[in-house]
């Protein structure tokens, strides 16, 4: 079972979770649990550590005042005299360990991928601690761990690191098992692990999620449940979408497409560790306990089309174009190596069967680093001609496996853009047939969205 940090937001929350891992660990069930940091601690860390590099530590005071404080009153409110004292006395340790890591970045003006990694595993070291308080009130015997204690093994690409799988899986059997055949349950922070050199390491923005599906997989557990504060995965984003609805059930593919294209659901890594295994994943409401939810399995619903639309701002287009990309294979390839070089991912691509263009979307705030180094790259100007940009575009995306093979969705796709006065700017298909993927400019995505979610029937049962 993983929380994420909108439910690890205060006392009560935090008991609410307890209390879901109780009922089942009382059914028999064996648990681990993982958690994100508290509601905002990880952007919070994020901040302290970009002030302390640049030397302004009164804010960076401001800010460790706030972490200290909520940390130790949510302990105070959840924990009784037996635990209260060992609770706080952990998270004060963390506390000030948290400081002289800050007060070193300020000495040195210096942050580091790899300093930052230790700097953000703060916020699930201290959460940890508070869910550990909670599951002994309603009783559990528990014991709280690291991501690397539990035996998460990952490269050094601090930031952005990766599981090594093999390692990982004997060495979180060896320290988990003995834990739960004790019928203790493991807490694990979510979103960090260690690397070989036993450094800390973060599975980037989000990680939680990932967190629990490898150790699901390696752990070969029946089940992923993740807890949230909304009912599942929706056909849409609700905030834009007032008829969107929970999806009953997705496969692997589907969620990983969504996850790409911008439904801030889950990591977008989180269902590959469980795929191959075929451990189902259940997204709930810890609210609503009883509500089923979204489950995410090997196949997905078959009656509808289309599952879902998606969408993704702040990107930019940049077309590169010129009659001598005709025919010259290694345009397309330096234009991609260019990119990579320089850390730029491409959102979506889409290239005219003549050759003569391709556009690519790619975020904003890539833009004019990705339009310098393909100036430079394509400098003699015999080759690519033209580099032009659109910024403040977003793509749309619908998915579905029910597309594969099935006539005339990119009609009704496209008639409800066309509905909705939007203009599109180019498309994409895989030949996955798995979604479909088009940009607009920004100003139109909230209508197009909504057409394209009524056009396919997503807020009907
Ligand atoms: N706390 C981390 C973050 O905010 C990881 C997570 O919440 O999944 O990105
Ligand atoms: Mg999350």
């Amino acid at each position: 079972m993983k929380f994420g940090g909108a439910l690890m937001e205060d006392a009560e929350q935090i008991s609410n979770c307890a209390s879901l891992v109780a009922e089942r660990a009382k059914k028999d069930n064996e648990i681990v649990v993982s958690v994100s940091a508290m509601s905002n601690v990880t952007d919070q860390l994020v901040a302290m550590g970009e002030s302390a590099r640049l030397g302004d530590m009164e804010h960076v005071r401001t800010i460790l005042a706030e972490i200290e404080q909520r940390h130790i009153e949510t302990a105070e409110k959840l924990c009784n005299e037996s635990t209260l004292c060992e609770t706080k006395e952990n998270a004060k340790k963390l506390l000030e360990t948290l400081n002289q890591c800050l007060t070193g970045i300020f000495l040195l003006r210096e942050l580091t991928p790899r300093s930052k990694d230790l700097l953000l595993s703060f916020g699930e070291r201290l959460s940890v601690g508070l869910m550990r308080g909670a599951l002994i009130m309603k009783g559990m015997k528990t014991m709280e761990l690291t991501g690397g204690e539990a035996g998460i093994i990952t490269d050094s690409n601090y930031g952005n690191a990766k599981p090594l799988l093999n390692i990982t899986e004997v060495m979180v059997k060896d320290r988990l098992l003995p834990i739960l055949k004790g019928g203790v349950v493991p807490v694990v922070t979510g979103f960090i692990g260690q690397d070989e050199n036993a450094v800390i390491t973060t599975l980037g923005r989000g990680g939680s999620d990932y967190t629990s599906t490898i150790l699901a997989s390696a752990l070969e557990a029946d089940e992923v449940w993740i807890w949230k504060d909304v009912n599942g995965i929706m056909t849409a984003d609700p905030k834009v979408v007032s008829g969107a609805r929970t999806i009953p059930t997705l496969s692997y593919a589907e969620v990983m497409e969504m996850a790409y294209f911008g439904a801030k659901v889950l990591h977008p890594l989180t269902v590959t560790p469980v795929q191959e295994r075929r451990i189902p994943i259940r997204i709930r409401s810890a609210y609503a306990p009883k509500n089923p939810g979204t489950i995410i399995r090997e196949t997905g619903d078959k009656d509808k089309i289309v599952k879902a639309v998606t969408s993704i701002r702040g990107l930019s287009i940049i077309t590169t174009g010129g009659a001598g990309m005709i025919g010259v294979p290694s345009v397309v390839s330096r234009v991609f190596s260019t990119l990579a070089a320089n850390n730029v991912s491409v959102v979506m691509i889409s290239q005219s069967s003549s050759q003569a263009n391709i556009s690519m979307l790619i975020h904003n705030s890539d833009l004019e680093k990705a339009l310098k180094a393909l100036k430079v790259e394509f400098r003699n100007g015999d080759l690519v001609r033209d580099i032009h940009t659109i910024p403040k575009v977003a793509v749309v995306a619908i998915v579905g496996e029910g597309m594969r093979g099935t006539k005339g969705v990119a009609a009704r796709l496209f008639n409800a853009v066309a509905e909705a006065n939007g203009n599109v700017l180019c498309i994409s298909q895989g030949s996955s047939e798995l979604n479909i993927s088009f940009a607009v400019v920004e100003e139109d995505v909230d209508k197009v969205v909504q057409s394209i979610h009524a056009a396919f029937g997503l807020d009907k049962a």
